[in-house]
């Protein structure tokens, strides 16, 4: 006998119908023997959707009561993915995260999993039960409900196959696994078989929503294996795995787009040691990821700094910025919110060369403009116009062949 976790995302659990196809597919399992632990996320678009009435009551609302109505969403889920269960004969329980002792961090709406008590639900498992939890959330230690970060029952399913000691961990969501590009987006992306932690964490971290990226640096940390599959059909999908040596014959294996940055430009600043430092300083003292950064050639002692944040923190950076504008010698905040970053990855990148040329070499063809360049071991970024994104991930797949991968 294993022990199997599978988690069910949005569209997955999207309506009473859709819950009734999990159970199946859990009694399914369950019916070979296997012991099943289930997470599900709430039901597409109900996480926005609370969202949505925060804001409409406050632009900033409480983080805490953020976490407290965000964790409503998996609460239905659960309960009814065990009503469906029981309505087909088969024993099962519905957690909380808290219930099920995922404890966290006291960092409300993007919390880090601190320790897992499994031992409950191993012995439910040991009785027969099949266990269901909810995604994305748990508590601290003072009790009060967190979440880990939007897609975040990723995290959960994860991390709770690495306490309960699973088997195998399967992410079901609504396409057949993870892809060379989104499949919404490149027509012609190709399923992959199987991909490196790594490439799937740079992909996950660049815009690619299939997997959350805190939870494939979960994985690859605790070496547990997955496979990203489909609901909706019973096709092999994708394993996520250790990086292995043929891995490296690909050069480029995805290509990513994140239409959720946006590009800031702080001019005129003194060029001297310390500006950069005070700059980004506050940014950080504002809690604010900064992702690529681009300094020019200082010229008559001034200098500009160009680097992207989320465009959910735009508002914050701002007022960060301009409370340290005087300490650098005055100059000017400007903001850009209709870029995109474009990214291809690739471990077989550590060992072959050309793969920055060809990608520019393509974008020109296409008449993209590159503003601002990145890259790394196994990754090289661009940013672009954003109205311009979805054509450039099609020129980018399209120049490295991923088609016939
Ligand atoms: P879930 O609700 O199951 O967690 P998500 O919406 O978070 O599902 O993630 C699945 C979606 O990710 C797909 O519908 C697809 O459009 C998108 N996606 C983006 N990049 C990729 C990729 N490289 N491969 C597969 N899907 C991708
Ligand atoms: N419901 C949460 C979200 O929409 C978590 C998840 O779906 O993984 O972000
Ligand atoms: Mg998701």
């Amino acid at each position: 006998m294993s022990r199997i976790v599978q988690k069910y995302g949005g569209t997955s659990v999207g309506d009473v119908e859709r819950i009734k196809k999990v159970a199946e597919r859990v009694k399914h399992t369950v019916d070979q023997g296997h012991q099943v632990v289930v997470v599900v996320s709430a039901r597409a678009g109900v996480t926005n959707e609370l969202i949505a009435r925060a804001k409409a009551i406050s632009t900033q609302p409480s983080e805490r009561e953020m976490d407290m109505l965000l964790a409503v969403g998996e609460q239905e889920t659960i309960a009814l993915t065990a009503m469906a269960l029981h309505s087909i004969g088969l024993p099962a329980v519905s957690y909380t995260g808290g219930q099920a002792g995922i404890m966290t961090d006291t960092f409300h709406t993007k919390a880090k999993i601190t320790t897992i008590n499994a031992a409950p639900i191993v012995t439910d498992l040991e009785q027969g039960k099949v266990v269901i939890v909810a995604g994305f959330q748990g508590i601290n230690e003072q009790g009060q409900i967190t979440t880990l970060g939007r897609g975040g029952s990723d995290l959960t399913a994860i991390a709770l196959a690495a306490a309960v000691k699973a088997d195998k961990c399967e992410i079901y969501t609504d396409v057949d696994g993870v892809y060379t590009a989104d499949p919404r987006v490149v027509k012609d992306a190709k399923k992959l078989q199987e991909i490196s932690y790594d490439e799937m964490l740079e992909l996950a971290s660049s815009g690619s929503k299939v997997m959350q990226s805190r939870s494939v640096e979960f994985a690859s940390k605790y070496g547990v294996v997955f496979e990203v599959r489909s609901s909706f059909n019973y096709n092999p999908g994708t394993i996520v795995k250790e990086e292995v040596a043929y891995m490296e014959k690909v050069v480029v294996r995805g290509v990513a787009v994140d239409k959720d940055q946006a590009k800031v430009i702080v001019s005129n600043i003194l060029d001297k040691p310390g500006s950069a430092a005070k700059v980004f300083r506050a940014l950080a003292a504002a809690n604010i990821i900064v992702d690529m950064i681009v300094q020019n050639v200082g010229r008559n002692g001034i200098a500009n700094l160009t680097f992207t944040v989320p465009q959910g923190d735009t508002h914050k950076a701002q007022k960060a910025l301009e409370g340290v504008l005087d300490e650098v010698g005055g100059g000017q905040v400007a903001i850009h919110e209709h870029i995109a970053k474009l990214s291809v990855v690739g471990v077989g990148m550590k060992t072959h060369s050309g793969v920055a040329a060809d990608l520019f070499a393509a974008l020109a063809d296409a008449g993209v403009n590159i503003q601002l360049i990145s890259t790394s071991e196994i990754k090289i970024s661009v940013v672009i116009e954003q109205d311009k994104a979805d054509e450039a991930a099609r020129v980018a797949h399209k120049a490295f062949a991923l088609e016939n991968l």
